[in-house]
């Protein structure tokens, strides 16, 4: 047992030292991405879970770089985050999704869905920003939801309150994303007034195989709704986790069954005729 347990110490060490050599490569690449334009827009489908239309995308970023190749999001934001790198990838996503909008937002009626990370939520100039965009694009406010987790409201709950008023006073929606896997959540849905919950896709993978997650999942819901929030459930993947959750009375669904993240650049044009059964 002894080696074995000596094994295993070896064996995360030699991937954490794999994890530092790649954090340093991601930090030394980074300004790249952003220079030779390496950062790609996907959108993940959400269909409404009643009819199984496209309601809302979600935007995801990319970034296909010609030294490190593919670099997943979960590796490279909380780097970007450290610095403030972070500031112009989202001001990139921010940018390309209004023109999306804009483009074809009229039409499709589709809410577009940004995920905002702490630091820029936080900075001075973030409400600003958007409703420039918002008046040099034309785009209706309430077609852009923005997605922050509990990391956002961490700090200065007051500021974040104000924060949050102020967007919504401007028509912006907002939402509490990966719902369920922080400490306070509910303290937080207390004091904010969210439009949407998303919950975390935890739930919904052990909701068909555990009594107390499905019973969670029910009750989560049944809580948003009285708090006056509509629910998305993530990472659905089968059509048994779709139909439970529909006759739970989630109002959207979001997940592979429905399609994985795809790129954003004219794809979507006349969501009416994308119904997915
Ligand atoms: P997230 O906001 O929780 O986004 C959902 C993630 O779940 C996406 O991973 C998506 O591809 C994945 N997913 C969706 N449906 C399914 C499913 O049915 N099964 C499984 N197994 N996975 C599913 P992705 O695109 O790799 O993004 C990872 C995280 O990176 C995101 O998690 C988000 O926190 C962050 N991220 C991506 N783009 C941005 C951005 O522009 N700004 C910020 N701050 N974070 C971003
Ligand atoms: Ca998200
Ligand atoms: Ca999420
Ligand atoms: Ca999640």
């Amino acid at each position: 047992a002894k080696k074995e347990g000596r094994g295993s110490i070896c064996f995360y060490q030699q991937h954490y030292e794999q994890d530092l050599k790649l954090q340093l490569k991601v930090q030394r690449e980074l300004p790249n991405a952003l220079k030779h334009h390496e950062l790609i827009l996907y959108y993940q489908p959400i269909v409404s879970a009643q009819g199984r239309q496209l309601k809302k995308v979600e935007i995801l970023i990319r970034w296909q770089s010609s030294v490190l190749g593919f670099v997943s999001p979960a590796t490279f934001i909380p780097i970007a985050e450290e610095t403030s790198f972070i500031f112009d990838i989202e001001r990139l996503v921010i940018e390309e999704t209004f023109k999306h909008a804009a483009q074809y937002g009229k039409e499709n009626r589709l809410i577009y869905s940004i995920n905002i990370s702490p630091k820029h939520f936080e900075s001075d100039n973030f409400v600003t920003y958007l409703n420039e965009k918002m008046l040099q694009t034309g785009v209706s406010s309430q077609q852009i939801e923005l997605e922050i987790t509990e990391r956002n409201l961490i700090m200065q709950q007051d500021a974040a309150q104000k924060r949050i008023e102020h967007l919504k006073s401007l028509g912006f929606r907002i939402a509490i994303d990966d719902f369920g896997t922080g400490y306070s959540a509910i303290s937080y849905i207390k004091q904010f007034a969210f439009d949407t919950l998303k919950m975390d896709r935890e739930f919904i993978r052990e909701m068909l195989g555990n009594r107390r997650d499905l019973a969670l999942t029910h009750s989560i819901i049944r809580m948003a709704h009285n708090l006056g929030m509509q629910v998305v459930a993530e990472g659905v993947e089968l059509e048994e986790q779709a139909h439970t959750l529909a006759n739970f009375g989630c109002d959207y669904l979001q997940g592979y069954l429905y399609g994985k993240p795809q790129p954003l650049q004219g794809v979507i044009q006349a969501p009416e005729r994308q119904v997915f059964h």
